[in-house]
């Protein structure tokens, strides 16, 4: 298992969510039990040197891989969500979709100022996403230290708008 190829694992399904769009499917990645562990041990790896105190996890499927990497890394997670999710007071940053806009929030308290944060999604697309999360981390006091994903979609650029390093597992032209 220790040489193999993980992107057998990942599978494009053709015109999801709409017509057009190829979708890079993680649930077969996440089903094998086997690809599943080494994915996260090589993601950890990669990300260890950056010396995290926390990584963030963005709504929905960087929770996916926030879980198992912080529990390797021996350090916490801190959800970013989609609004109306989070209790308590809230800090939130609005942010520019292709169609419209999104926002995502962070609790008030999560952050001790100028703690080491690594912010993990599963896939970097154009880049929106994490760099709307980079900045609300910062917003929120924290340090961004870099930026892991499962899979990146180099084509389409994404992260060229990061400041971060980033690290991918995977990457497709
Ligand atoms: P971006 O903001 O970089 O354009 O898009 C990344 C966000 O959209 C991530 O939160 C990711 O979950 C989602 N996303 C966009 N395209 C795909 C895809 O093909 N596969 C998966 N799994 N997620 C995608």
């Amino acid at each position: 298992m220790q040489n193999i190829d993980l992107k057998q694992y990942i599978r494009g399904i053709p015109d999801f969510p709409k017509p057009g769009i190829l979708f890079y499917d993680i649930s077969t990645l996440l089903r094998n039990a086997d690809a599943w562990q080494l994915a996260t041990a090589r993601m950890a790896h990669a990300i260890a040197p950056w010396q995290p105190d926390q990584l963030a996890a963005i709504e929905s499927r960087g929770f996916l891989t926030a879980a198992p990497l912080s529990t390797r890394l021996g350090c916490g997670l801190i959800m970013l969500r989609k609004p109306g999710k989070l209790p308590g007071e809230t800090i939130s940053l609005t942010y520019d979709l292709e169609y419209g806009s999104d926002s995502l929030h962070i609790q008030a308290d999560a952050i001790h100022s100028g703690q080491r944060i690594v912010v993990t999604d599963d896939l970097l697309a154009t880049g929106g996403t994490l760099a709307a999360s980079v900045a609300l981390l910062r917003k929120a006091g924290a340090n961004v230290v870099g930026a892991s994903v499962l899979v990146e979609l180099t084509s389409l650029g994404g992260r060229d708008k990061l400041d971060v390093p980033v690290h991918s597992l995977l990457s497709y032209d």
